[in-house]
């Protein structure tokens, strides 16, 4: 440490030399800035001494002057001040010093005696006093008194400046929460709410302080609240994450104050309990916690669940739903005696509206049955959209069949009225199937399955209406069911064949065709014809590749003719509106004919005219892609479908078929038949063939042969036959 005296403006004591450690503390406690002010040089020089010596750095001032003009230069920690001095006394440099210098402290050095002038030193600003003459060590004991009182008044200044930072920080992290943090004393009652309250409320943190929770919480949500708040939990045991609704004050009602608008928030709540002590118990004393706002999160959460439960297009809830509320509605009607019925209901002919008007309207088609459907039922009714154009009902609590039968019959009435579809005018019908429980069914699966059931009976049975659930369906379905496993083993064993019918022409009485003709040789039931299984199989899809086989055997056979010399006899192959609506439908006729080298002119496709229904343009494209080929169109069972005539112009066609119903009624050559006469006008007029089918008798072949010009084919010129007798035909007949 060095220490050097000035006077006046010179230093006058020590600087700390920083490169000792723990100086610095040891200076801050016991050194300080003095300046000694008396009118007595040996009296100024002799403290100064005597203060150096301890280690404070010294300044002097011979009156008040200079005195002020070193206070002014510099902070000074200390005066050691003379009362008595000429000019300036030592109360006027006081009441400077009590103006400027607060941080400055004073003690007065006086050869006053009196008690008065000890006071007036006091009253005036001075820390402390001084009587001369004094012995160096009272100076030095009050001058060390006054540099602690100092360094403590420091620290705790300090220690207030760092508690408040504190406070601030923690103030502003609580506030700046995107939680809200709470606090109830021990009946229930916020203590503190963060600003984040306010925020996500709406309400005032003011006015909800000393408000009851109750208040505030959704009064379905009041028992949990409840149970978290009153249970008062502690430690691992306390209450995390319960999902509460608090009410919230509505921005467009600003003054009502409790509205029923609520938030979900994410609560946790822990007890506040006194600090254990020996004798007395534990005591509650209120509750902290954090509530976040997860509105967001669940609104999310119901959108998902609403679409894991609900058909999206008409807003109905899906079959998993349905099953969950006929599984509540079994439980409550086995409990109270009770009768429920199921429905299955299934739009007739959908997909050719769908196909025809394009999938947006078929959408909305949907929609407006939906509500109308809706429309019919009661509040605990659940009517789902099981599939593209099925629905399920649940009718819970109804009275027996007739109750059923007037809902039945309600929904058929109130779909009545047409659907107005891109203009054009719609009539949609329903076919459905009632079960009932008990007596129907008494599982879900077992309920819904037998209003299937009793849905496909209503269909096979000319549609829209309605039809409850009986046994003997049941052994329908079964049948149905063996039948369909039947015509699978069928395929993958062979157990098919074709029989060849042939066509005669007329005027020449040769065989100039056959038809191919299904058949079925069923293990147990022996030869089974295509009306036992052919729609089955179109309705399962199975026919796809029943026709496949058809067509390769239909060119297996032509080949074989056409080895044997037979090269212009055509071959009649009928198909099902399902292989015509496949994509690769022409293609797989090109292909099977380039496969056996077989000209397109010897095949024949039979179409009916309700087959065309569905998708004209399709049909015309594709049929125009097989007639560059040459390969012929015949119209099947011509006169009895629902068609109107612009097909004949837009198809490439070689023949029509006048249906067997036709030729049934000529029962001599003299008939006047004008239906079979138009249909010949009509052919010739469009270039057409034509083949009359169901010939079985000699009059009718009479008939036609009057009217010149046609093929025949019937029982009367012969039956289907196997391919070897066919050919056997075609032998005899060259
Ligand atoms: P279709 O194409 O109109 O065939 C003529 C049906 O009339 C045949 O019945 C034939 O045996 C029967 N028939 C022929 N002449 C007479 C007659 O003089 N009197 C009476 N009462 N019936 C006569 P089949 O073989 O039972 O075929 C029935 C229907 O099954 C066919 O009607 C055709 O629509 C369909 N079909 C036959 N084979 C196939 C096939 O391979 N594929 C597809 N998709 N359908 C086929
Ligand atoms: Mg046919
Ligand atoms: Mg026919």
């Amino acid at each position: 440490m060095k220490t050097s005296v000035s006077w006046l403006g010179t230093r006058y004591g020590s600087q700390i030399d920083h490169s000792q450690g723990g100086a610095a503390e040891t200076q801050e406690d016991s050194e300080a800035k003095v300046l000694v002010v008396d009118d007595e040089p040996r009296m100024r020089s002799s403290v100064a001494d005597l203060l150096m010596a301890y280690g404070h750095e010294c300044q002097l001032a011979a009156n008040g002057e200079e005195a002020l003009r070193v206070l002014g230069a510099g902070a000074v920690d200390l005066v050691l001040l003379d009362l008595n001095m000429p000019e300036m006394d030592g109360f006027q440099v006081m009441r400077d010093i009590q103006e400027k210098y607060q941080d400055t402290d004073v003690i007065v050095i006086s050869g006053e005696t009196t008690f008065e002038s000890a006071t007036e030193a006091l009253r005036s600003g001075a820390q402390d006093f001084l009587r001369k003459p004094y012995s160096p060590d009272e100076l030095i004991r009050v001058v060390d008194n006054l540099l602690r009182k100092r360094q403590l008044e420091k620290n705790l200044k300090e220690m207030n400046r760092c508690l408040e930072a504190s406070e601030n920080r923690y103030r502003f992290i609580v506030n700046n929460s995107p939680d809200i943090i709470y606090m109830l004393d021990n009946e229930g009652r916020f203590a503190f709410l963060n600003e984040r309250a306010q925020s996500l409320l709406g309400y005032n943190t003011e006015f909800l302080l000393g408000m009851h929770y109750s208040q505030l919480v959704h009064k379905e949500d009041m028992e949990k609240a409840r149970y978290v708040f009153d249970e008062r939990r502690t430690g691992s045991r306390a209450s995390q994450n319960i999902e509460l609704r608090l009410l919230c004050r509505g921005s467009e009602l600003p003054y009502r104050y409790f509205e029923s608008k609520s938030i979900t928030i994410e609560l946790s709540a822990m007890g506040i309990y006194t600090p254990e002590q020996e004798e007395r118990e534990r005591e509650f004393v209120g509750t902290y916690g954090v509530a976040r706002d997860i509105s967001e999160r669940k609104r999310a959460e119901e959108v998902i669940k609403f679409q894991l439960y609900h058909d999206l297009l008409t807003k109905l809830p899906n079959r998993e739903l349905f099953r969950d509320r006929l599984n509540l509605a079994i439980s409550q009607a086995r409990r109270n005696k009770a009768n429920l019925a199921v429905m299955f209901l299934d739009m007739d002919r959908f997909k050719v509206i769908n196909d025809s008007l394009g999938h947006l309207a078929g959408d909305q088609l949907l929609q407006t049955v939906a509500s109308r459907l809706h429309s019919c039922l009661r509040d605990g009714d659940t009517l789902a959209r099981v599939g593209g154009d099925e629905f399920n009902l649940l009718v819970p609590g109804i009275e027996g069949r007739d109750a059923a039968a007037m809902v039945a019959k309600k929904i058929i009435d109130r779909l009545k009225e047409p659907v107005i579809l891109d203009g054009y005018e719609v009539f949609v019908s329903f076919s459905i199937g009632i079960a009932l429980f008990p007596e129907d069914g008494q599982t879900i699966d077992a309920l819904i399955k037998n209003a299937d059931m009793a849905m496909y009976h209503i269909k096979a049975h000319g549609k829209n209406g309605y039809e409850f659930f009986s046994d003997n369906m049941k052994a329908t379905f079964q049948r149905q069911l063996s039948l369909e496993n039947g015509i699978r083993k069928a395929i993958e064993k062979k157990q098919f064949e074709l029989f060849f019918q042939p066509q005669f022409d007329i005027g020449s009485g040769r065989v100039c065709g056959m038809e191919a003709l299904i058949r079925w040789n069923h293990p147990e039931r022996g030869l089974l014809l295509p009306g036992q299984f052919i729609p089955l199989s179109e309705e399962t899809g199975l026919i796809i590749e029943i026709g496949n086989w058809v067509l390769d055997r239909c060119c297996r056979e032509l080949k074989h003719w056409r080895s044997a010399g037979y090269d212009d006899v055509t071959l009649a192959i009928n198909i099902s509106a399902a292989q015509l609506v496949q994509s690769e439908f022409e293609r797989s006729f090109l292909d099977a004919l380039d496969k056996h080298g077989i000209p397109g002119g010897q095949l024949e496709i039979e179409i009916t005219e309700n087959m065309l229904m569905q998708d004209m343009d399709q049909a015309v494209n594709k049929f125009q892609r097989l007639a560059a080929s040459g390969v012929r169109v015949a119209v099947d069972d011509f006169g009895i479908g629902y068609s109107s005539l612009s097909y004949l112009h837009a198809l490439p066609l070689n023949t029509l078929k006048i249906d067997r119903s036709f030729i049934t009624g000529i029962q001599s050559p003299q008939d006047r038949n004008s239906i079979v006469t138009a249909v010949f006008a009509m052919a010739r007029e469009l270039g057409l063939e034509i083949v009359a089918e169901g010939v079985e008798k000699q009059a009718q072949l009479e008939y036609l042969r009057n009217l010149d010009g046609c093929r025949a084919q019937g029982f009367f010129l012969g039956h289907p036959l196997p391919a070897s007798e066919a050919i056997t035909l075609l032998r005899q007949n060259a």
